[in-house]
């Protein structure tokens, strides 16, 4: 981890916010509850959604190199491999990046870590796309999401409820797996990938960042939301593009950008505000 300098410090105490009661301890329980308990109740009322064999056609299913089956969906991955090797070696080892807690080493760790396994694990998978290997792209891609996720409550709220939240959503990602394998039901697996998409962009936006150049995690979830619009419009986008590229496999290539983007955002960042954790 590298130095940090403190450019401009500041209490957080000492700054109008209009969540600033939200970020107080003895509020931060009552909210960590009201959503578990919102999420729980929303997966009670969602009926059980059973694995679709459809899951597993995609839009752009071409072979265009001899010998790679699904050719696009499979060589988009690569990107991410490329940029989530380098993030974690200069996580674990080096001292250029940005970042001044053991917990956010921890985090951006299992960001890049998740990266990386998710350029074989998907180009795996997208070869012979079955409920046997979506494991492989499935698993690797939440540790991302939920990665993420957990560095926004580590440098924005505290440390600690970060990791716990980091931790506990891995664990949740593993049961989804679990649920889906053991159970034939694909809810907790899907209601999950809503929640990064949702707490991402509310906390980047709401919560005042600690540390300098955090337009870039503006850019970064600009790119994870289009990612995912992107995945769920596979067809659409597909079509409107002549049948050139198709949704998913843009989808690979933003998700890179944001591996790209934080990763520049890290070599320049300094922090901004001093708080406790
Ligand atoms: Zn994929």
């Amino acid at each position: 981890m590298r130095a940090v300098p403190k450019q401009k410090a500041m209490s957080l105490s000492s700054e109008f916010h209009p969540l600033r009661h939200l970020l107080r301890r003895e509020n931060r329980l009552r909210l960590a509850l009201s959503a578990a308990l919102f999420f729980v109740v929303l997966l009670l009322v969602t009926p059980r959604m059973p694995h679709s064999p459809s899951l597993h056609l995609f839009a752009d299913m071409r072979t265009l190199l001899a010998g790679v089956p699904n050719t696009l969906n499979v060589l988009t991955t690569y990107p991410l491999l490329l940029f989530g090797v380098p993030g974690l070696v200069l996580c674990l080892f080096g001292g250029w990046f940005g970042i001044s807690l053991r917990g956010e080493a921890v985090a951006w760790a299992f960001y890049f870590a998740g990266n990386a396994v998710a350029g074989f694990g998907s180009a795996y998978y997208h070869l012979k796309p079955d409920d046997d290997r979506i494991v492989w792209d499935r698993l690797p891609m939440m540790i991302s999401s939920f990665s993420l996720l957990s560095l926004l409550v580590i440098e924005r709220v505290n440390e600690r409820l970060g990791l716990s939240c980091l931790f506990s959503f891995l664990t949740l990602a593993l049961v989804s797996i679990a649920c889906e394998r053991v159970f034939d039901d694909v809810r907790l697996c899907m209601l999950l990938h809503l929640i990064p998409c949702i707490a991402i962009p509310t906390m980047v936006y709401l919560l005042p960042p600690k540390y300098t150049f955090s337009r870039f995690w503006f850019l970064a979830t600009g790119f994870y939301l289009l990612a995912r619009f992107e995945g769920i419009a596979d067809k659409k986008v597909y079509n409107a593009n002549g049948y050139f590229i198709s949704g998913h496999s843009l989808e690979h290539l933003c998700l890179s950008m944001v591996s790209f983007i934080l990763t520049l955002m890290l070599s320049f960042r300094s922090i901004r505000i001093a708080r406790d954790s």
